[in-house]
């Protein structure tokens, strides 16, 4: 059923389709997350006039709340949440270590205290996986232990770790119609990526994906770890870099072989006022779009720059209305997920190598920080 079909490749840039149960998944993708079922201040309507095909949600989240036996009672995430397209849900590992009050790792999982309640769990890779079969997504994720990039002996440990819950993961994993991912971990160096990327690729994954990147490394790190790891993957299965998603992560992970990616950023930047721009972050709170009559971006064609000024914009932004995260959050999504489309073109053309200068020169501006507020006027 999870048949990956490469249709075009330049250099290690690859364009495909991956077949799911709710539909074929054209890549490389950006995937919106909808980390609590809900796509952050916008209707699955919106997810679809976006051309959103992927969306990721969280099974720490849903576990703790709803909980997964009642999505399961519900129908299931995609009926659940009424998204009709492919869904993708992570572990819960990298939640657990990130957000969990308190936690401690052994060889056989993870026992935790609820950020929101303090009551204590235990996740186990036989655990992650009942959760992701309960919620039911087309494509779930082994269990597994993100490390502290720049800790070598931490990273080893975790990456062994994460081997033996990759094994337990496959053989706890029942439903035929979800795709199981295997995830490659190693840190920061070359040697443990390697090593990871063998044996992941090893194991009778259908996907498989990247993590613990993006978690405090450099760009230089994160690009030499992918350097590494693409090239020891198989070429008919998906590869998923997990978590990662600013427009020039985007462009960088394509050209060196990544196919699926998601991020929160587009989403949490809106509701802090902040817009991707083929020019440059913009932070609409800016006094001086006061009276700027302008969109947001004037190349961009989304519903918020077809129909709003940034004067209008910034007007909501200063009065608390909500209308502002929806707005903001159509603009990023669509800016991420025309980017993606239109590089898909260019692979097909082969024309995506000689573009990867320009179009980090034009979205490069995009990792830095919002400008600070100003509110003089
Ligand atoms: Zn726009």
């Amino acid at each position: 059923m999870f048949e990956y079909n490469l249709l075009a490749k330049e250099g290690r840039a690859r364009v495909g389709v991956f077949k799911t149960p709710h539909g074929d998944l054209q890549t490389p993708v950006f995937a919106p997350v909808g980390t609590q079922a809900s796509v952050k201040t916008l209707t699955p309507e919106h997810l679809k006039e976006l051309g959103a095909s992927l969306v990721l949600s969280n099974t720490y989240h849903l576990y703790l709340r709803p909980g997964d036996e009642l999505v399961a009672e519900m129908g299931g995430l995609h009926k659940f949440m009424q998204w009709p397209n492919p869904m993708l849900t992570d572990s819960g590992g990298y939640q657990v270590f990130s957000l969990a009050l308190t936690r401690k790792i052994d060889d056989d999982g993870v026992t935790f205290k609820s950020h929101i309640d303090g009551s204590t769990h235990r996740f186990t890779p036989e655990k992650s996986i009942a959760i992701q079969e309960n919620l039911g997504a087309d494509i779930i994720m082994a269990f597994d232990e993100c490390s502290d990039p720049n800790d070598h002996a931490y990273s080893l440990k975790a990456m062994e770790r994460t081997h033996r819950w990759a094994e337990r993961s496959l053989k706890a994993h029942v439903r035929a119609d979800q795709a199981l991912f295997g995830i490659v971990q190693g840190g920061v160096d070359p040697d443990l990526r390697a090593t990871s990327a063998k044996f992941i690729a090893s194991l009778p994954f259908p996907g498989i994906a990247i993590g613990g990147l993006s978690v405090g490394e450099t760009k230089d790190e994160m690009h030499r770890s992918l350097d590494v790891v693409t090239p020891l993957l198989p070429e008919n299965k998906p590869r998923y870099l997990m978590g990662v998603g600013t427009p020039e992560d985007l462009i960088n992970g394509i050209a060196r072989g990544v196919d699926i990616f998601d991020c929160v950023l587009p989403t949490r930047l809106a509701r802090h006022h902040a817009a991707f721009s083929s020019t440059g972050r913009l932070n609409l709170m800016n006094a001086t779009f006061k009276r700027d009559t302008r969109p947001i971006d004037e190349s961009c064609d989304c519903y918020t720059c077809r129909t709003f000024t940034r004067a209008y914009l910034r007007h909501l932004i200063n009065a608390k209305e909500l209308l502002a995260g929806t707005l903001l959050s159509i603009h990023n999504l669509h800016a991420l997920i025309q980017l993606v489309v239109d590089i898909r073109g260019l692979i097909q053309t082969g024309s995506f190598e000689s573009k990867v200068p320009s179009l980090l020169d034009q979205w490069g501006n995009n990792a830095q920080k919002p400008t600070p507020v100003r509110l003089t006027d």
